[in-house]
Protein backbone atom coordinates (compact mmCIF):
# COMPACT_ATOMS: atom_id res chain seq x y z
CA UNK A 1 0.00 0.00 0.00
CA UNK A 2 1.38 3.69 -0.68
CA UNK A 3 -1.42 5.75 0.41
CA UNK A 4 -3.10 5.99 3.47
CA UNK A 5 -6.08 7.92 2.16
CA UNK A 6 -9.09 5.27 2.87
CA UNK A 7 -6.85 3.15 4.30
CA UNK A 8 -8.79 0.92 6.66
CA UNK A 9 -6.12 0.41 9.62
CA UNK A 10 -6.22 -1.53 12.85
CA UNK A 11 -3.77 -0.11 15.95
CA UNK A 12 -3.17 -2.40 18.54
CA UNK A 13 -1.66 -0.71 21.66
CA UNK A 14 -3.24 2.49 20.14
CA UNK A 15 -4.05 4.00 23.10
CA UNK A 16 -0.57 4.42 24.71
CA UNK A 17 2.13 7.25 24.07
CA UNK A 18 3.37 6.43 20.96
CA UNK A 19 -0.33 4.91 19.57
CA UNK A 20 -1.96 7.94 20.02
CA UNK A 21 0.15 9.72 17.83
CA UNK A 22 0.16 7.28 15.21
CA UNK A 23 -3.62 7.19 15.50
CA UNK A 24 -3.62 11.08 15.21
CA UNK A 25 -1.31 10.82 12.39
CA UNK A 26 -3.15 7.83 10.67
CA UNK A 27 -6.10 10.55 10.47
CA UNK A 28 -4.69 13.07 9.67
CA UNK A 29 -3.79 11.45 6.10
CA UNK A 30 -7.12 10.32 5.68
CA UNK A 31 -7.22 6.71 6.95
CA UNK A 32 -10.06 5.63 8.79
CA UNK A 33 -8.84 3.77 12.50
CA UNK A 34 -9.60 1.06 14.74
CA UNK A 35 -7.49 1.67 17.74
CA UNK A 36 -7.67 -1.59 19.99
CA UNK A 37 -6.52 -1.37 23.64
CA UNK A 38 -7.07 -2.67 26.94
CA UNK A 39 -5.98 0.35 28.94
CA UNK A 40 -3.32 -1.56 31.01
CA UNK A 41 -0.77 0.66 30.81
CA UNK A 42 -1.99 3.42 28.34
CA UNK A 43 -5.50 5.07 28.66
CA UNK A 44 -8.72 6.63 26.54
CA UNK A 45 -7.73 10.25 27.77
CA UNK A 46 -4.08 9.81 25.42
CA UNK A 47 -6.53 9.45 22.04
CA UNK A 48 -9.57 11.76 23.91
CA UNK A 49 -8.94 14.21 21.27
CA UNK A 50 -9.78 12.05 18.78
CA UNK A 51 -12.99 10.72 19.79
CA UNK A 52 -15.00 12.65 17.76
CA UNK A 53 -13.34 12.43 14.69
CA UNK A 54 -15.17 10.39 11.96
CA UNK A 55 -12.67 7.99 11.53
CA UNK A 56 -12.05 7.09 14.39
CA UNK A 57 -13.31 3.85 16.64
CA UNK A 58 -11.98 2.86 19.94
CA UNK A 59 -12.17 -0.70 20.91
CA UNK A 60 -11.55 -2.15 24.43
CA UNK A 61 -10.17 -5.40 24.25
CA UNK A 62 -7.27 -7.29 25.40
CA UNK A 63 -5.47 -8.47 21.62
CA UNK A 64 -3.78 -11.58 23.70
CA UNK A 65 -7.58 -13.15 23.79
CA UNK A 66 -8.79 -11.73 20.74
CA UNK A 67 -8.93 -8.29 18.24
CA UNK A 68 -12.70 -7.89 17.60
CA UNK A 69 -12.70 -6.07 14.51
CA UNK A 70 -14.64 -7.86 12.16
CA UNK A 71 -14.07 -5.24 8.79
CA UNK A 72 -11.79 -6.27 6.46
CA UNK A 73 -8.37 -3.86 6.92
CA UNK A 74 -5.73 -2.99 4.57
CA UNK A 75 -3.31 -2.65 7.46
CA UNK A 76 -2.18 -4.01 11.02
CA UNK A 77 -0.06 -1.79 12.92
CA UNK A 78 0.96 -4.45 16.08
CA UNK A 79 1.63 -2.06 19.14
CA UNK A 80 0.12 -3.69 21.81
CA UNK A 81 2.77 -4.09 24.85
CA UNK A 82 4.03 -2.93 28.27
CA UNK A 83 6.91 -0.18 26.98
CA UNK A 84 8.47 0.82 30.24
CA UNK A 85 10.78 -1.43 32.30
CA UNK A 86 8.57 -0.90 35.19
CA UNK A 87 5.45 -1.85 33.74
CA UNK A 88 7.15 -4.71 32.14
CA UNK A 89 8.64 -6.04 34.80
CA UNK A 90 5.25 -5.24 36.89
CA UNK A 91 3.44 -7.52 33.81
CA UNK A 92 6.35 -9.94 33.46
CA UNK A 93 3.47 -12.93 32.01
CA UNK A 94 1.43 -10.25 30.51
CA UNK A 95 4.06 -9.11 28.31
CA UNK A 96 4.84 -12.72 27.25
CA UNK A 97 1.35 -13.09 26.30
CA UNK A 98 0.82 -9.88 24.49
CA UNK A 99 4.12 -10.73 22.38
CA UNK A 100 3.22 -14.10 21.77
CA UNK A 101 -0.80 -14.41 21.60
CA UNK A 102 -0.91 -11.22 21.15
CA UNK A 103 0.90 -11.01 18.17
CA UNK A 104 -0.04 -14.18 16.31
CA UNK A 105 -3.51 -12.69 16.86
CA UNK A 106 -2.60 -9.32 15.16
CA UNK A 107 -1.17 -11.72 11.81
CA UNK A 108 -4.11 -14.09 11.98
CA UNK A 109 -6.22 -10.77 11.28
CA UNK A 110 -3.51 -9.84 8.42
CA UNK A 111 -3.32 -12.84 6.74
CA UNK A 112 -7.46 -12.61 6.59
CA UNK A 113 -7.84 -9.37 5.15
CA UNK A 114 -4.25 -9.30 3.00
CA UNK A 115 -3.35 -6.28 5.02
CA UNK A 116 -0.15 -4.63 5.20
CA UNK A 117 1.64 -6.26 9.00
CA UNK A 118 3.38 -3.75 10.75
CA UNK A 119 5.46 -4.87 14.34
CA UNK A 120 6.49 -2.62 16.65
CA UNK A 121 9.51 -3.95 17.93
CA UNK A 122 12.47 -3.01 19.75
CA UNK A 123 16.07 -2.14 20.10
CA UNK A 124 16.08 -4.55 23.26
CA UNK A 125 15.78 -7.00 20.60
CA UNK A 126 20.11 -6.40 20.23
CA UNK A 127 20.13 -6.35 24.35
CA UNK A 128 23.45 -5.30 26.04
CA UNK A 129 25.08 -4.93 22.59
CA UNK A 130 28.56 -6.29 21.46
CA UNK A 131 28.04 -4.28 17.96
CA UNK A 132 27.96 -0.13 17.93
CA UNK A 133 25.98 1.60 16.99
CA UNK A 134 23.57 -1.59 16.32
CA UNK A 135 22.79 -2.53 12.51
CA UNK A 136 19.59 -4.68 11.73
CA UNK A 137 22.44 -7.20 10.69
CA UNK A 138 23.65 -7.60 14.47
CA UNK A 139 21.65 -11.18 16.29
CA UNK A 140 22.01 -9.32 19.43
CA UNK A 141 23.18 -10.00 23.04
CA UNK A 142 20.26 -10.62 25.27
CA UNK A 143 20.04 -12.75 28.85
CA UNK A 144 17.36 -15.19 27.78
CA UNK A 145 16.45 -15.75 31.83
CA UNK A 146 17.49 -12.43 33.18
CA UNK A 147 14.43 -10.10 34.60
CA UNK A 148 14.32 -7.61 31.43
CA UNK A 149 14.02 -11.35 28.94
CA UNK A 150 10.23 -11.17 29.00
CA UNK A 151 10.89 -7.81 26.87
CA UNK A 152 13.36 -8.94 25.12
CA UNK A 153 12.81 -12.32 24.35
CA UNK A 154 9.02 -11.62 23.87
CA UNK A 155 9.95 -9.25 20.93
CA UNK A 156 12.47 -11.68 19.48
CA UNK A 157 9.82 -14.47 19.91
CA UNK A 158 7.80 -11.62 17.72
CA UNK A 159 9.79 -10.80 15.38
CA UNK A 160 10.00 -14.75 14.57
CA UNK A 161 6.46 -15.19 14.29
CA UNK A 162 6.42 -12.23 12.36
CA UNK A 163 8.96 -13.94 9.44
CA UNK A 164 7.46 -17.37 9.64
CA UNK A 165 3.54 -15.29 8.96
CA UNK A 166 5.66 -13.87 6.38
CA UNK A 167 7.15 -17.28 4.71
CA UNK A 168 4.17 -19.66 5.73
CA UNK A 169 1.37 -17.51 4.76
CA UNK A 170 2.74 -14.43 2.47
CA UNK A 171 1.58 -11.57 4.72
CA UNK A 172 3.51 -8.27 3.65
CA UNK A 173 5.36 -7.66 6.80
CA UNK A 174 7.36 -4.78 8.48
CA UNK A 175 9.38 -4.51 11.48
CA UNK A 176 9.99 -1.64 12.93
CA UNK A 177 12.83 -1.67 15.54
CA UNK A 178 12.31 1.55 17.73
CA UNK A 179 14.76 2.56 20.02
CA UNK A 180 14.14 5.20 22.93
CA UNK A 181 11.16 7.63 22.53
CA UNK A 182 9.90 10.73 24.02
CA UNK A 183 7.85 13.42 23.82
CA UNK A 184 4.15 14.74 25.37
CA UNK A 185 1.39 12.03 26.70
CA UNK A 186 4.27 9.72 28.33
CA UNK A 187 2.52 8.95 31.78
CA UNK A 188 4.45 10.58 34.42
CA UNK A 189 4.97 7.41 36.26
CA UNK A 190 6.04 4.85 33.87
CA UNK A 191 9.53 5.49 34.96
CA UNK A 192 10.91 6.17 31.48
CA UNK A 193 14.17 8.11 31.88
CA UNK A 194 12.65 11.16 29.91
CA UNK A 195 9.67 11.44 32.18
CA UNK A 196 11.29 10.34 35.08
CA UNK A 197 13.90 13.11 35.15
CA UNK A 198 11.42 16.05 33.93
CA UNK A 199 9.03 15.34 36.51
CA UNK A 200 11.83 15.00 39.57
CA UNK A 201 13.34 18.44 37.86
CA UNK A 202 9.89 20.15 37.65
CA UNK A 203 9.11 19.80 41.30
CA UNK A 204 12.67 20.46 42.52
CA UNK A 205 13.12 16.55 44.05
CA UNK A 206 16.70 15.27 42.98
CA UNK A 207 17.43 13.38 39.40
CA UNK A 208 17.82 9.93 39.58
CA UNK A 209 20.71 8.63 37.58
CA UNK A 210 21.16 4.69 37.63
CA UNK A 211 24.95 3.36 38.37
CA UNK A 212 26.89 6.28 37.47
CA UNK A 213 24.88 7.42 34.59
CA UNK A 214 27.52 6.60 32.00
CA UNK A 215 25.38 4.50 30.01
CA UNK A 216 23.97 5.90 26.93
CA UNK A 217 20.58 5.86 24.73
CA UNK A 218 19.82 7.91 22.12
CA UNK A 219 16.47 9.27 22.22
CA UNK A 220 13.61 9.89 19.23
CA UNK A 221 10.66 12.38 19.32
CA UNK A 222 7.60 10.99 18.78
CA UNK A 223 6.31 12.36 16.01
CA UNK A 224 9.24 11.96 14.39
CA UNK A 225 9.43 7.54 15.08
CA UNK A 226 5.41 8.03 13.92
CA UNK A 227 6.85 9.30 10.44
CA UNK A 228 9.10 6.17 10.44
CA UNK A 229 6.07 3.80 11.07
CA UNK A 230 4.26 5.61 8.74
CA UNK A 231 6.31 5.25 5.94
CA UNK A 232 7.41 1.57 7.04
CA UNK A 233 3.52 1.11 6.37
CA UNK A 234 3.43 2.68 2.84
CA UNK A 235 6.69 0.64 2.36
CA UNK A 236 4.81 -2.64 1.07
CA UNK A 237 7.64 -5.48 0.20
CA UNK A 238 10.07 -3.70 2.67
CA UNK A 239 9.69 -7.10 5.05
CA UNK A 240 12.78 -6.72 7.28
CA UNK A 241 13.57 -5.13 10.31
CA UNK A 242 14.23 -1.19 9.87
CA UNK A 243 16.10 0.67 12.77
CA UNK A 244 14.09 3.71 13.88
CA UNK A 245 15.45 5.61 16.29
CA UNK A 246 17.92 8.92 16.33
CA UNK A 247 21.63 8.09 16.11
CA UNK A 248 22.19 11.47 18.41
CA UNK A 249 23.56 9.45 21.50
CA UNK A 250 23.63 10.80 24.89
CA UNK A 251 24.82 9.10 28.25
CA UNK A 252 22.48 9.27 31.12
CA UNK A 253 24.72 11.61 33.33
CA UNK A 254 24.78 14.24 30.33
CA UNK A 255 20.49 14.02 30.12
CA UNK A 256 20.09 14.37 33.55
CA UNK A 257 22.63 17.39 33.30
CA UNK A 258 20.42 18.85 29.95
CA UNK A 259 17.16 18.63 31.81
CA UNK A 260 18.25 20.44 35.13
CA UNK A 261 19.54 23.34 32.74
CA UNK A 262 16.32 23.46 30.32
CA UNK A 263 14.29 23.20 32.89
CA UNK A 264 16.32 26.26 34.99
CA UNK A 265 15.83 23.46 38.12
CA UNK A 266 17.89 23.42 41.45
CA UNK A 267 17.63 19.66 41.96
CA UNK A 268 20.54 18.30 42.46
CA UNK A 269 21.31 14.19 40.72
CA UNK A 270 20.84 11.73 42.82
CA UNK A 271 22.72 8.02 42.10
CA UNK A 272 20.44 4.69 42.23
CA UNK A 273 21.79 1.54 41.66
CA UNK A 274 22.09 -0.07 38.07
CA UNK A 275 19.04 -2.33 37.26
CA UNK A 276 19.96 -5.87 36.37
CA UNK A 277 20.61 -6.54 32.55
CA UNK A 278 21.05 -2.18 32.10
CA UNK A 279 22.35 -1.86 28.58
CA UNK A 280 25.82 0.02 28.76
CA UNK A 281 24.99 1.42 25.09
CA UNK A 282 22.54 1.91 22.23
CA UNK A 283 23.13 4.27 19.32
CA UNK A 284 20.97 2.68 16.29
CA UNK A 285 23.04 2.74 12.35
CA UNK A 286 20.42 4.50 10.16
CA UNK A 287 21.34 3.64 6.95
CA UNK A 288 18.69 1.16 5.98
CA UNK A 289 16.06 3.49 7.20
CA UNK A 290 17.90 6.05 4.96
CA UNK A 291 18.23 3.32 1.79
CA UNK A 292 14.61 2.04 2.14
CA UNK A 293 12.13 4.24 3.62
CA UNK A 294 13.86 7.77 3.06
CA UNK A 295 13.06 8.31 6.22
CA UNK A 296 15.53 10.29 8.71
CA UNK A 297 14.85 12.38 12.16
CA UNK A 298 14.56 15.77 11.72
CA UNK A 299 14.40 16.98 16.21
CA UNK A 300 17.16 17.84 17.80
CA UNK A 301 17.00 16.30 21.37
CA UNK A 302 17.15 19.75 23.24
CA UNK A 303 14.09 21.01 21.61
CA UNK A 304 12.43 18.32 21.82
CA UNK A 305 12.82 17.40 25.49
CA UNK A 306 11.89 21.22 25.86
CA UNK A 307 8.63 20.78 24.06
CA UNK A 308 8.06 17.81 26.32
CA UNK A 309 8.50 19.88 29.26
CA UNK A 310 6.55 22.64 28.30
CA UNK A 311 3.58 20.23 27.77
CA UNK A 312 4.56 18.60 31.30
CA UNK A 313 4.52 21.74 32.94
CA UNK A 314 1.14 22.44 31.80
CA UNK A 315 -0.03 18.85 32.99
CA UNK A 316 1.27 19.53 36.25
CA UNK A 317 -0.59 22.74 36.22
CA UNK A 318 -3.85 21.60 35.94
P1 LIG B 1 2.70 2.32 26.11
O1 LIG B 1 2.76 1.46 27.32
O2 LIG B 1 2.40 3.76 26.29
O3 LIG B 1 1.68 1.73 25.06
C1 LIG B 1 1.37 0.38 24.95
C2 LIG B 1 -0.14 0.26 24.75
O4 LIG B 1 -0.48 -1.13 24.58
C3 LIG B 1 -0.93 0.77 25.95
O5 LIG B 1 -1.97 1.62 25.53
C4 LIG B 1 -1.48 -0.52 26.58
O6 LIG B 1 -2.69 -0.30 27.28
C5 LIG B 1 -1.63 -1.41 25.36
N1 LIG B 1 -1.63 -2.83 25.66
C6 LIG B 1 -0.72 -3.53 26.39
N2 LIG B 1 -1.08 -4.83 26.44
C7 LIG B 1 -2.24 -4.95 25.73
C8 LIG B 1 -3.10 -6.02 25.43
N3 LIG B 1 -2.85 -7.27 25.86
N4 LIG B 1 -4.19 -5.79 24.67
C9 LIG B 1 -4.45 -4.54 24.23
N5 LIG B 1 -3.68 -3.48 24.49
C10 LIG B 1 -2.58 -3.68 25.23
O7 LIG B 1 4.10 2.14 25.37
P2 LIG B 1 4.68 2.88 24.08
O8 LIG B 1 5.92 3.55 24.49
O9 LIG B 1 3.62 3.67 23.42
O10 LIG B 1 5.10 1.64 23.17
C11 LIG B 1 4.27 1.21 22.11
C12 LIG B 1 4.95 0.08 21.36
O11 LIG B 1 6.19 0.52 20.82
C13 LIG B 1 5.26 -1.14 22.24
O12 LIG B 1 5.05 -2.31 21.49
C14 LIG B 1 6.73 -0.98 22.54
O13 LIG B 1 7.35 -2.22 22.78
C15 LIG B 1 7.23 -0.33 21.27
N6 LIG B 1 8.45 0.45 21.54
C16 LIG B 1 8.36 1.66 22.18
C17 LIG B 1 9.53 2.36 22.46
C18 LIG B 1 9.49 3.70 23.14
O14 LIG B 1 10.57 4.25 23.40
N7 LIG B 1 8.35 4.29 23.43
C19 LIG B 1 10.77 1.81 22.11
C20 LIG B 1 10.81 0.57 21.51
C21 LIG B 1 9.64 -0.10 21.22
N1 LIG C 1 17.29 5.58 34.16
C1 LIG C 1 17.82 6.39 35.15
N2 LIG C 1 16.96 6.95 36.05
C2 LIG C 1 15.61 6.77 36.00
C3 LIG C 1 15.08 5.95 34.94
C4 LIG C 1 15.97 5.37 34.05
O1 LIG C 1 19.03 6.61 35.23
O2 LIG C 1 14.89 7.31 36.84
C5 LIG C 1 18.24 4.98 33.18
C6 LIG C 1 18.06 3.48 33.00
O3 LIG C 1 18.77 2.75 33.99
C7 LIG C 1 18.65 3.30 31.62
C8 LIG C 1 18.24 4.59 30.88
O4 LIG C 1 17.99 5.54 31.92
O5 LIG C 1 20.04 3.22 31.67
C9 LIG C 1 16.99 4.45 30.03
O6 LIG C 1 15.98 3.85 30.81
P1 LIG C 1 14.48 3.69 30.32
O7 LIG C 1 13.74 2.99 31.41
O8 LIG C 1 13.94 5.00 29.86
O9 LIG C 1 14.56 2.79 29.02
P2 LIG C 1 15.41 1.51 28.59
O10 LIG C 1 16.29 2.01 27.52
O11 LIG C 1 16.19 0.99 29.77
O12 LIG C 1 14.38 0.56 28.13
Amino acid sequence: MRGLQGARVVVTGGAGFVGSWLCERLLTEGAAVWCVDDFSTGSPEKVAHLADHPGFTLVEADVSAEIPVSERVDAVLHLACPASPVHYLRMPLETLRVASAGTVNALELAATSGARFVLASTSEVYGDPLEHPQRESYWGHVNPVGPRSVYDEGKRFAEATTMAYHRARGVDVGIARIFNSYGPRMSLDDGRVVPAFLHQALRGEPLTVAGDGTQTRSLCWVEDTVDGLVRLTRAGGVTGPVNIGNDDETTVLELASTVVELTGSRSRIEHIPLPEDDPRVRRPDLSLARDLLGWTPTMPVEEGLKRTAEWMEAVLAG
